[in-house]
Order: structure tokens, then sequence, then C-alpha cells
């Protein structure tokens, strides 16, 4: 049986499940690298963050960054690991030109943690993904290849940039569920600072493995693993695409080989990189240069005292505390910078609803029309709290309120200045208002004969009329008042 589906327009098989786990590289916020002082910087001059030991220069040794192992044991903390006293790093062999040292130190037998579990929200509800592991690893340089004159450049200043490999176990799954997990890791990465997970700057990356099986059986397929996924969108369609590809094997008679797929984004399919006869052998040892890694009982302790309140919590504050619906929660703590944008407005203007609609609505708008978040949008938490008093008292309408957001936006001034710069107070004033009544109902006439007909929402289309004429600034009650007064007259 088959039937259509909406992304691609592939087949979509029934009667199949799919098992898949998921490897997530992010890359640490640390100030340097993972092994030397080099400052871990992303968009500068190519090469110009590097010295002997990021560019595996001979007799050059590695001094493990402590920052970035803080930052390990909270992301361990954060989901639920274990968190091992001694673990170690070991060499992973294979040369490439981006890779000076032809090896990568990560920790590949002894990682750091393992065993832990994350909590998503799924649209059938809370569900457990299970962590396998987690380990510290340095990142390699970048490799660009330019197409006009078939050159290859190499910039080593992302070499040794320290990164965590957060690795789940597999599970039966959709892709749906897949997406709720990736939004889950990189809203947790967020809220305990270890990782910004831009993805345009390549700080957070996929790959994932997925095999299918009949529906019902408890034996696994074989798998394959999809590497080169650069957008969330893109796991998605990936694990789509490669799931169907995997049935129509099975279906033909064929079998599914153990293979590494490349993501091809442009042409929508996964194509085979190398099989399983040509793979790496790795060659993994111990890494000699650095002792093993100690992590104390107190540096856990500490770091589990310091341990910011993280997204679940806070989405179960925000319903208790300020008493908002769990959907007003569900936006307002997707991204931290939101949440506590909100909180901050919350201290200039307390009115938890109120603030929330606004956050949602407005502020959220202007952030995506701007393309924008929460953080770069720029909008000072006081200067909501003055635009919502602003209408609460009646100064300004909820249209010109929109307005005066924008242009706060625009220019950072205060929304009060705003106001009286461009005259923008509401208008009480009912000679005012009646003039615009009467010229929207003299410019109307066939509105005016709807509505003596009997068509009493003719008065509405007459109040739009004549507030449009203020501009937005006319009083909706008291024009509404005017228009059926006048309209009830003629
Ligand atoms: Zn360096």
């Amino acid at each position: 049986m088959t039937r259509q589906n909406n992304a691609g327009g592939q087949d979509v098989k029934e009667g199949y499940d799919s098992v898949v786990s998921i490897e997530i590289h992010v890359q640490l916020n640390t100030a340097s690298k993972l092994f030397c002082r080099c400052e871990a910087a992303y968009g500068e001059e190519p090469n110009s963050r590097v010295c002997p030991v990021c560019l595996g220069l001979p007799g050059s040794l590695p001094v493990l960054n402590e920052k970035a192992v803080e930052m390990a044991v909270r992301t361990a903390l954060a989901l639920d690991c274990t968190i091992h006293e001694r673990s170690a790093f070991d060499r992973k062999n294979y040369f490439y030109p981006d890779l000076p040292k032809s090896y990568q130190i990560m920790q590949h037998y002894l990682p750091i943690a393992t065993g832990g579990r994350l909590e998503i929200e799924t649209r059938d509800g809370q569900m457990v993904v299970k962590i396998e592991r987690v380990h510290i690893e340095e990142d390699a340089g970048k490799t660009v290849y330019l197409d006009e004159t078939g050159e290859t450049l190499i910039d080593f200043n992302r070499c040794g940039v320290g990164l965590l490999e957060i690795v789940t176990r597999p599970w039966v799954t959709k892709p749906a569920e897949v997406h709720a997990y990736l939004n889950a890791v990189k809203r947790l990465f967020q809220y305990i600072e270890v990782s910004d997970c831009d993805m345009e700057k390549g700080n957070l990356r996929c790959d994932t493995n997925i095999s299918v099986m009949p529906h019902g059986s408890t034996k696994w397929g074989t798998r394959t693993e999809v590497k080169n996924l650069n957008s969330f969108r893109a796991v998605r369609r990936a694990l789509e695409y490669e799931r169907n590809r995997q049935i129509r094997v099975i279906e033909s008679g064929a079998r599914v080989v153990l293979e590494t797929m490349l993501w091809d984004d442009a042409r929508g399919e996964t194509l085979p990189q190398r099989s399983k006869e040509e793979a790496h052998d790795y060659r993994y040892f111990p890494e000699p240069d650095l002792p093993p890694l100690t992590v104390s009982p107190e540096l856990i302790d500490r770091t589990r005292s310091e341990m910011p309140e993280l997204p679940a919590a806070r989405r179960q504050r925000f319903m208790e505390q300020y008493h908002l619906p769990t959907s007003d929660a569900d936006v307002l703590t997707a991204e931290k910078a939101l949440a506590d944008f909100f909180e901050e407005t919350l201290k200039h203007h307390d009115k938890p609803k109120t603030v929330s609609n606004w956050v949602m609505g407005e502020v959220l708008r202007e952030m995506n029309e701007r393309s924008q978040t929460a953080d770069s949008l720029g909008l000072k938490p006081q200067h909501l709290a003055e635009l919502v008093k602003l209408v609460e008292s009646g100064t300004i309408t909820g249209t010109t309120a929109k307005k005066v957001l924008s242009a706060v936006l625009d220019t950072g001034k205060t929304p009060s200045l705003i106001v009286e710069e461009e005259a923008l107070a509401q208008s009480f004033d009912e000679g005012q208002l009646r003039t615009w009544v009467q010229q929207a109902i003299a410019e109307n006439p066939r509105a005016v004969q709807d509505y003596k007909n009997g068509k009493k929402t003719a008065a509405q289309f007459i109040v739009g009329q004549a507030m449009k004429k203020s501009r937005g600034q006319a009083n909706p009650r008291i024009v509404l008042g005017l228009v059926e007064q006048l309209l009830s007259s003629l």
C-alpha cells in the first residue's frame, strides 16, 4: 500500500518501521580551542587563529581546555547521563587535507558520560529519547572548493575547536519525532549556554543511522549512515528519502548494504559515499600526549548547583507562576532569549498574559519579518512594557501601537517619544471624531443604504473607514457610538 507524501512527492510505504539513531556534533562556545590558546572564532581572516598545536607541528603538545570539560559535565547532567570520574582521549587516524595532524583527538573507548535521556514533546505527547553517550572531540579545519578555478583552499581556524558529540540509542521512530528531538537538543544547549547551535555557522551538525524492518518485527534491518546534513529540514528529508529507498531495495528482493550515504540537498537524494569494504580503519589508540581525564565529584556537585533552569522546568514554571496556557508557555520558552525577554518585560510591567500576547504576536512577527532572533532584534524589555502601558492607559490604540513598535525598532527611540513626535496619541476629541465619521458616511452611500436595509454589519465598515481617516488614532468605541448615532438619524 502506498500513499502520496507531501515531502518531495515521494511514495511513503506503509507497513514498515524505521529505526534511527542520531549523532549531533555541537561546537562549544569556549573562548579558546580545545587543546591550545588560539581563539575559537567564526568568520575571521582564514588561518589567522592558528598555532603549532592546532596545526599539528612536530614537538607541540596539547593541553586540555578546562572550560570544555565543565561544559561537557553540564551537558551530561542536563541529559541525565552517568558521568565517569575517569575517561580518556584517543586518536582517530585518517588522512584529510583539513586535518594537519592526520588524526583527530577524541574520546572513543572511554567517553566522559554515558546512558542519559531527554524528554521531548511530540504531537502524540511526551516521549523519551535515550542517550547512548556524550564525548569530547576536536573539530577539523574547513575545506573550501572553488568551482570557478577548480582550486581547493583550507582554513585551519576551526581546526582544534572543541566539540561535543551526543549519540542517541537507536529507536523506532518517525521523522517528526526526530525533528522534535533535534529542536529539544538545540534548545537545551542554548539554555545551558554550551553552544549557540547556529547551523548556518556549522555550530551544530548531524549524522544519522537508519534501517527499516517490517512493522511489528523485532529484528532490525541493515542500517545505512547518512552524512552531510546541514539543516534540520535536511535531516528530515534525508531520513524520509533513505527510508523509502531501503524499502524499495527490500521489496525488489535485494539486500540493503551497510554503507555511508551522502545527502545531496539540491537533488533531494542520498548517494553512496563508500561501501563497507572501502570503509576507513581509523586505528584508534589512546592519545599518548594527554593524561586520562579525571572529573572530580566536587566539579560535578558544583556544576549541578550552578545548573541554570532547563527548558522543561521553565515551561512548567511559566504555567504555574504566570498562569499562562500551555500554548503560551511552549512558544515563550522555545528559545531562551525569548523567555528571558518575556520575564525582563514583566519586571517593568507585571501583566503576564498581556505581555505574553504582545511577545507572541507583534514581537515574534517583527522578529520573523526582520529575520532576527530575540537577542538580535534589539528591543528593550522596558520599551515593550512602556508600549503596553500606553495602550492600557488609552493613550494610543492597538493599531497605533503596532506602528510605534516598528518605529521603536527602526529608531531605538522610546515609545513615548515616538508617540509625542509623531502626534500619535489616541483622539477622544468628539468634534474631530464626528468630522471623520461624517466624511466616512458621505463617501460610502452604498454601505449607508445597506445599513438602512437592515444590514447592521455595514456600520462596522463605516467604523473602519473612519478609523482609517484617523490613521488608527480614533478611539474605536467612541467612533462606533457616533456611527450608530449618525446612521440611525439619517
Ligand atoms: Zn592553536
